[in-house]
């Protein structure tokens, strides 16, 4: 919808389409706009001049394939964005932290006094940031593999990419196509531009010869040869300390990740080393991304919806000691789920499995089943209301029940945030 403003306001005569019937309201708005909405077919995309994309809509359908080969562009939102677009950009991708290191890489610049928006996959279309962008504004975005695998104008003069670990092998078919989506982030960059890149994670590291940037490294387990890393107690720029670990109130050794690479890149944009320790310590983290919800006759409750992959679960699941009943389960993207075997052996409780069962193609909960079988005690609740029960009625003082899904929501709920939200609600009436 905000492309479609865009270029309405540009002058282009636009037609929308989509593979999904509209809802009353959508078909009102096109109205009023004046956008005649067609059925998504090779005639209707043949007689286009130009084909903007939603980052929802797969660059390899057959019809775009052909668009394409008939010499009509098929151009992403970000990249329609990015022929507008003023001021200069800091783009952050990843599998996992995106939205984390975003905000607090926005929180870094504003306490450091230096102006910049928000945008990207984060919420808010990098279209309808056009606007009110300028000169001297950082545009601050986090941008998704299916906002990268189509741009070739768009470039970030600071690029990060936090990890690459397998997602979304359900649109990108492979984990290469997945990776090099992200890596095209760093194949626009130029020389002169900075990429801030995961020096424990190998494809990340592999990305540092596909730019012409200049690599700054950032490491939660060794020393990097340029960049940021953590030792001991301390979170080294270089060789000098810059802040301590306890300034970091997100739990998890992936969060100190995310505030190494958000360091890392509000410094390269100007902010301040001393500025960055007090204002990581002012930073209160992301709704859904292991948040605490409350305790209970000594039991603590997190919602941790956003994990909505195997890797964002073993994070979460390494945030806490021991002691856990985890709740899994949800729409599956075909991801192998074996990985959690080990970290739940040592700490967990019970794993409760949620989700919609089969003939649902896409349920995740047998595949769960069999996955984890025989590593830890797992009980079928298939709903959130019966999971938060079954946690109450079976968790005693010093445990803590921990929703990190692993899994896509869309099977029983619209998206994470209602998951997550649902079971903020739960757990806040549990009595
Ligand atoms: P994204 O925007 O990439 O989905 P979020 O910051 O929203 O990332 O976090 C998504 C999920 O991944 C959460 O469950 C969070 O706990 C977990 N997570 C956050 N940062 C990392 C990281 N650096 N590595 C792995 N998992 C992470």
């Amino acid at each position: 919808m905000a492309a479609i403003e865009l270029l309405l306001k540009y002058g282009a005569r636009v037609r929308a389409m989509d593979s999904s019937p509209l809802t009353p309201e959508e078909h009102a708005h096109f109205a009023k706009l004046g956008v005649p909405v067609l059925s998504q077919d090779e005639s209707n995309i043949g007689a286009a001049t130009m084909v903007v994309l939603s980052p929802a809509v797969p660059y390899d359908l057959p019809m775009l394939i052909a668009a394409r080969e008939r010499g009509i562009p098929t151009t992403g939102e970000v990249e329609l964005a990015s022929f507008f677009l003023k001021g200069p950009v800091l783009g952050i991708t990843g599998s996992n932290g995106k939205t984390t290191t975003t905000a607090l890489t926005e929180h870094l610049l504003q306490q450091a006094g230096i102006s910049c928006q928000v945008g990207g996959n984060i919420g808010t279309a990098v279209t309808t940031l056009i606007d009110s962008s300028s000169e001297q504004r950082w545009n601050v975005l986090e941008l998704s593999s299916f906002q990268l695998e189509s741009i070739s104008h768009f470039r970030a003069q600071i690029a990060a990419c936090l990890n690459v670990t397998p997602d979304h092998l359900d649109r990108h078919h492979t984990f290469e196509i997945y990776a090099h989506a992200k890596a095209r982030l760093f194949e626009t960059q130029q020389a002169g531009d900075a990429a801030v890149l995961n020096y424990d994670d190998a494809t990340c590291r592999g990305f540092a010869a596909l730019t012409k940037a200049t690599v700054t490294w950032f490491s939660a387990t060794q020393p990097v040869p340029n960049g940021v890393c953590l030792n001991g107690e301390q979170l080294l720029w270089n060789d000098a300390p810059f802040m301590y670990r306890s300034q970091i109130k997100l739990r998890g050794l992936h969060n100190v990740e995310n505030v190494m690479a958000a360091a890392a890149l509000a410094h390269l944009a100007g902010a301040p080393l001393v500025s960055l320790g007090p204002a990581v310590a002012s930073f209160p983290g992301v709704e859904h991304r292991i948040e605490f919800v409350r305790t209970l006759d000594g039991v603590e409750y997190y919602n941790d919806s956003k994990a909505t992959n195997v890797d964002a679960s073993l994070k979460a699941i390494d945030a806490f000691p021991c002691g856990l009943w985890v709740i899994l389960g949800g729409k599956d993207k075909g991801s192998d789920y074996t990985p959690l075997r080990a970290p739940l052996r040592q700490r967990a409780k019970g794993v409760l499995l949620i989700g919609a069962e089969p003939p649902y193609a896409y349920a995740a909960a047998p595949i769960i089943h069999k996955a984890l079988d025989g590593s830890v005690a797992l009980t079928d609740c298939g709903t959130l209301e019966r999971a938060v029960a079954y946690a109450r009625a079976h968790a005693s003082s010093g445990d803590t029940v921990l929703l990190s899904p692993a899994c896509a929501s869309y099977d029983q709920f619209q998206n994470y945030e209602e998951r997550g939200k649902h079971f903020k609600h739960l757990v806040t009436q549990l009595l």
